[in-house]
């Protein structure tokens, strides 16, 4: 078991990992291997201390070299679940689990809101992991709402599975390759069902479905980490980044604004340094 398990391969994730790392505790980082794509894509950042007008990728290059010269891998998953198992915290990815004693979630925040029904009918019919739950709908009809075109690989597996996949993307450019997919360019309006999701609304389409998947950057983070108090979409901490949930710690975007990098990287150190304390502590 780790001590700490950081959650996000942003400003935030990166500056807790660093951190840690030279206070010598062991670690896993989750995220992305090219890092945050809301670092890749800045065009010119003039507001980050000793790196004045760089671009996104500059600063990312940054960022990689020093995860590297730190000698911090990083684990290249998508973390699914995270269970609060009291004296530790159990963290899925998709079928693997992985354990730490404290977490760090630097998770950004994802510009598409739930829409209505989303949160109601996850795990009834509503689901955030192809990977996990693609096998539930063998031979069925799925729809599927993605916001990256990163993700393309799961919408392909779906369809691998799946009879029929309506899908809705929201960016541009979409390369999917399979004959089993209708591309819908809206954004679906409300998920409805019964005991289970069996309906999209989508412009003037009422879509029949067994199941719908939001493929998303980052999941809303109740929906991660049950139990994690929230308040209009951040997670709720204090001026040490605790959450409600002790040895559980957030930074960045995820807790509110503004969303800036250093304001990011400021907080995954003051997280680091809790998880330090939480750690002497136990
Ligand atoms: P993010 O950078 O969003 O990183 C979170 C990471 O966690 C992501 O890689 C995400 O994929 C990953 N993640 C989420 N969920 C999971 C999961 N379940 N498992 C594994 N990984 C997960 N700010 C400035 O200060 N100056 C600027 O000039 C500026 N320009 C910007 C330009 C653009 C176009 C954009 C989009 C943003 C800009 N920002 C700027 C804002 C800045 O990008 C954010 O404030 C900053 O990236 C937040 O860092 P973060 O670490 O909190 O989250």
């Amino acid at each position: 078991m780790v001590d700490t398990a950081i959650i996000g391969t942003g400003p935030a994730g990166i500056s807790a990992a660093l951190t840690l790392k030279a206070l010598k505790k062991e670690i896993l980082l989750f995220g992305g291997a090219q890092l945050s794509e809301k670092i890749r894509v800045a065009e010119e950042i003039r507001n980050y201390p000793g790196l004045p007008a760089v671009s996104g990728m500059e600063m990312q290059m940054a960022f990689a070299r020093q995860l590297r010269e730190m000698e911090i891998p990083i684990t290249e998953k998508t973390v699914t679940g995270i269970y609060h198992m009291g004296t530790h915290y159990g963290i899925l990815c998709d079928q693997e689990m992985f354990e730490a004693k404290t977490v760090i979630l630097a998770t950004g925040v994802e510009a598409v809101k739930p829409i209505e029904g989303e949160l109601e009918f996850v795990g009834r019919g509503v689901s955030y992991c192809a990977t996990c739950d693609g096998f539930l709908y063998k031979g069925k009809t799925i729809a599927v709402l993605c916001t990256t075109k990163e993700l393309e690989h799961e919408i392909e597996y779906l369809a691998s599975l799946a009879e029929r996949v309506y899908l809705m993307p929201l960016y541009k450019n979409v390369q999917v390759q399979a004959g089993n997919v209708e591309i819908i360019m809206a954004k679906p309006r409300r998920i409805t069902g019964g005991m289970k999701a069996d309906s999209l609304e989508v412009g003037e389409r009422t879509l029949a479905v067994d199941g719908i998947f939001m493929l998303k950057q980052a999941v809303t983070p109740s929906v991660l980490l049950y139990g994690l108090e929230c308040e209009e979409g951040h997670i709720t901490v204090d001026r040490n980044c605790r959450t409600n949930l002790p040895g559980c710690f957030a930074a960045g975007d995820c807790t509110g604004r503004p969303y800036q990098y250093v304001k990011a990287a400021g907080e995954g150190n003051v997280a680091a340094h809790s998880a330090v304390e939480f750690l002497a502590g136990k």
